[in-house]
């Protein structure tokens, strides 16, 4: 992981620029720079097998100036309060590019979740919702999965609110489907990503069709992503997860992999699969020959040292922060084109944003509904960000960040103070 206090400092460094675009003033700067709420606590647990452990919790809430604060839940034992600030922001942008009406937070633990028992992880989960008590709710602050938490962990808050509150769905999303969760939700990430990819792609005049495609992480995100594009014929020459890339000339065997790494332990590495695929490290699979590489795993993993080397015609950023602003300024004079993050990965949060409404609703959407409101919603973000990027000939990125700073500071504004 990169380091977290530079994190923040870099993807500052998208909003500076889009914030001189808008000619923004100091005071309003500084609000839409900084945090509304910043939580930390402690999360004693005596473990299963007796022994004690202390974690930290986390909740950063960024921005509820177009709706409730929504953001993900990650457990990552090199998490802390910079990086959640870091990713928060980013919340805050993705929803206003895509125009959904939420805010921007972020949070979660500072524990590995393969080392803990699921006995462990349940009580650490609902210990975690005790301690935020009113600081989360369906009008407050909505959570749902990142890294290393899922449909399970959410079940799990869905109880431990429910205790104190009574029945309400609503509190957060990408839950399971027995439990007022979304069709699509599981794979929506990744759909959106898979659906920018094509939409740029024919911008860059790369046929999705046998276009070879590199995909970093091989998690919620990055399978659902090689999985729709692998449907439309796309030719996913690498994948990868944490322990190393999977390489294949003339295209991996993509249903064999889904199936093989979705073991009951879900932990066969990629490199494990029988394939016929070259065992590599991850960084070389950033620097492989193909039309489009698909970062969806961390943070920062193209920057300054290998930016030159990157030799895809088009990135298409899964991953949350995923490329640093030097490796940005560089590809960028490189001519790569990038689909940015904020709008690249908004397919998560906007179907989040429909299990919400259907739970207000109290009424379950069919999958055909989900993903077409999910492909309007993504369609209607694209459009915006290219006719700002050809309007103010800038990147996609910048085009991204103005667009939604703009939303974000009328919504200010309007409200008043
Ligand atoms: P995940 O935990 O399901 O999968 C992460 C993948 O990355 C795994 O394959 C893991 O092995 C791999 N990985 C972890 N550390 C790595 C490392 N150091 N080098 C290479 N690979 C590594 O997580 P996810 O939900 O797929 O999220 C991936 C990224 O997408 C994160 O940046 C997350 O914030 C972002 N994101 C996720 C969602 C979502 O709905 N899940 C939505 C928007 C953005």
């Amino acid at each position: 992981m990169t380091s977290t206090g530079s994190l923040r400092e870099r993807s500052r460094g998208f909003l500076d620029s889009a914030l001189d675009r808008l000619d923004v003033h100091d005071e309003m700067r500084y609000l839409m720079c900084t945090s509304y709420r910043e939580v930390r606590f402690e999360l004693p647990l005596r473990r299963s097998d007796g022994s004690m452990a202390v974690f930290q919790g986390y909740r950063i809430q960024h921005d509820q100036s177009r709706g409730p604060f929504k953001g993900g839940l990650r457990y990552h034992p090199d998490v802390d309060t910079d990086h959640f600030r870091a990713l928060a922001s980013a919340m805050t942008w993705k929803c206003a590019v895509v125009d959904v009406p939420f805010g921007g937070a972020k949070g979660g633990i500072n524990c590995d979740p393969h080392s803990l028992s699921r006995f462990d992880l349940e009580v650490l989960t609902k210990r975690f919702v005790e301690r935020l008590g009113s600081l989360i709710g369906p009008n407050v602050d909505i959570p749902a999965p990142d890294m290393g938490t899922g449909q399970r962990e959410m079940a799990w808050i869905f109880e431990a609110y429910a205790q104190n509150h009574g029945h309400e769905p609503a509190v957060v999303t990408g839950k399971p489907l027995q439990l007022s969760g979304s069709h699509g939700r599981t794979e929506a990430t990744g759909r959106g990503v898979a659906l920018l990819t094509a939409w740029a792609a024919e911008g860059q005049g790369i046929r999705i069709k046998k276009s070879r495609i590199a995909i970093q992480g091989f998690g919620n995100v990055g399978r659902h992503a090689a999985q729709f594009l692998h449907e439309q014929g796309a030719r996913i020459v690498a994948v990868s997860d944490v322990k190393g890339a999977l390489y294949k000339e003339d295209g991996l065997d993509i249903p064999t992999l889904l199936t093989a790494t979705q073991s009951s332990d879900g932990h066969t590495p990629v490199q494990d699969v029988e394939v016929g695929g070259k065992a590599i490290t991850n960084e070389e699979l950033l620097e492989l020959d193909v039309d489009i590489l698909i970062p969806a795993a961390i943070e920062g993993v193209l920057h300054e040292g290998n930016a030159r080397n990157i030799k895809a015609k088009m990135i298409v950023e899964g991953a949350n922060l995923p490329t640093t602003s030097e490796a940005d300024d560089i590809l960028y004079s490189r001519q790569v084109c990038i689909v940015p993050d904020i709008l690249a990965n908004a397919g998560g949060v906007t179907v989040s944003y429909l299990e919400w409404v259907q739970n207000r609703q109290r009424y379950r959407w069919t999958a055909q509904k989900v993903n077409d409101r999910l492909e309007e919603v993504m369609q209607a973000g694209w459009q915006s960000v290219c006719q700002r990027a050809k309007e103010e000939q800038s990147s996609y990125r910048m085009a991204a960040y103005v667009t939604a700073a703009q939303r974000v500071k009328e919504a200010i504004e309007l409200r008043g103070f």
